[in-house]
């Protein structure tokens, strides 16, 4: 594949790592963010390898008016929305026939929002294509993208997500990559939980952890937060439990995440009780000060016996 133009903006704990990846696979790198010091931790790490070509940018307007490719990678709904459609008007700087991608995980309405005013003003391609596999899947470039795009602007896109990401799903039309994504994510708060739950009642007899987590590995109750992210520390290395909760996942990203499962649940007239459990749960572990730290530490909540 031709070496592109690409204008990446959010340069977070994902975006970084994602930047860096299509630096690596050739492609010439413009980035933006509008935290300094994430740019230049971005610079910092790109300078350690003399090859990769990334430059900064002062404005997103100075990122994307010479860009072929723009992709966004930014908290939630709110941020994507401003940045496209708001004062600066993103989609008035860039040029014509350029393929926009929002990695960010948002509202299925506002991706479809955002990609009809593209399409409408400029008729510009977009995709939405919020990612599965978290920090180390980001900065090991095996990320899952789930797309909602129409079919040419998937096949445009494919070959670059492709630099970042082992898998990649055509979800459907534009929203549609938000659905399945929203979808996963409710699903994965459930099984934390629940992972957490199980593993904090055994504990309570007196059971070691770790043996608790060997025997559900190998029987019904297996699931990827117990073999993959185990909530509980000193079971695993490499995970945040390990670290003190620290990097990865967080708990107000995804209560965030929740909270579109259930505006999602509520216009589509459909019952999703574990999901608006899961929901109240993270916003409590969040109030409680925990906001920050990776998602698995919401096993913290069950730790204690009652009474
Ligand atoms: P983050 O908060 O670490 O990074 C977001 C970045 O966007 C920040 O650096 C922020 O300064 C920047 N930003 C905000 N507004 C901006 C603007 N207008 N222009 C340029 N930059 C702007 O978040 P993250 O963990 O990188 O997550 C990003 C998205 O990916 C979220 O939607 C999240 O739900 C999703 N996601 C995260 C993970 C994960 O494990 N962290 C996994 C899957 C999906």
């Amino acid at each position: 594949m031709k070496s592109k133009q690409i204008a990446f903006l959010g340069l977070g704990n994902m975006g970084r790592p994602m930047a860096l990846n299509l630096a690596r696979a050739g492609h010439s790198l413009i980035v933006y963010d509008i935290m300094e010091a994430a740019v230049q931790q971005t610079l910092e790490e790109a300078k350690k390898e003399t090859t990769l070509s990334i430059k900064s940018a002062k404005s997103p307007h100075e990122a994307v008016c010479e860009a072929e490719v723009v992709i966004t990678m930014l908290p939630s709904s709110p941020h994507v929305k401003e940045l496209y459609l708001g004062s600066g008007k993103l989609i008035d700087s860039v040029k014509d026939a350029t393929l926009l991608i929002d990695c960010s995980t948002i509202a299925p309405d506002t991706a479809k929002e955002v990609a009809s005013e593209a399409k409408k003003r400029r008729a510009l391609l977009m995709a939405d294509a919020p990612v599965s596999g978290g920090t180390a899947g980001a900065a090991a470039g095996t990320l899952t993208f789930i797309v909602g795009a129409d079919a040419q602007t998937f096949d445009l896109a494919k070959p670059i997500l492709e630099k970042m990401g082992k898998n990649i799903f055509h979800a459907g039309t534009n929203g549609m990559g938000q659905v399945a994504k929203i979808c996963n994510n409710m699903l994965l708060a459930i099984h934390m939980i629940g992972t957490a739950e199980a593993l904090s009642l055994g504990k309570s007899f007196g059971m070691d952890p770790k043996i608790l987590s060997e025997i559900m590995s190998k029987s019904s109750g297996r699931n990827w937060s117990l073999e993959l992210y185990n909530p509980h520390p000193g079971i695993m290395e490499n995970v945040p439990s390990s670290r003190a909760y620290q990097g990865g996942f967080a708990v107000d990203l995804m209560a965030k995440d929740l909270g579109l499962s259930q505006e999602a649940s509520a216009s589509s007239r459909s019952s999703t009780p574990l999901g608006a459990l899961a929901t109240q749960l993270y916003r409590l572990h969040s109030a409680q000060g925990s906001g920050k730290l990776d998602f698995s530490s919401i096993i913290e909540l069950f730790g204690k016996k009652l009474g």
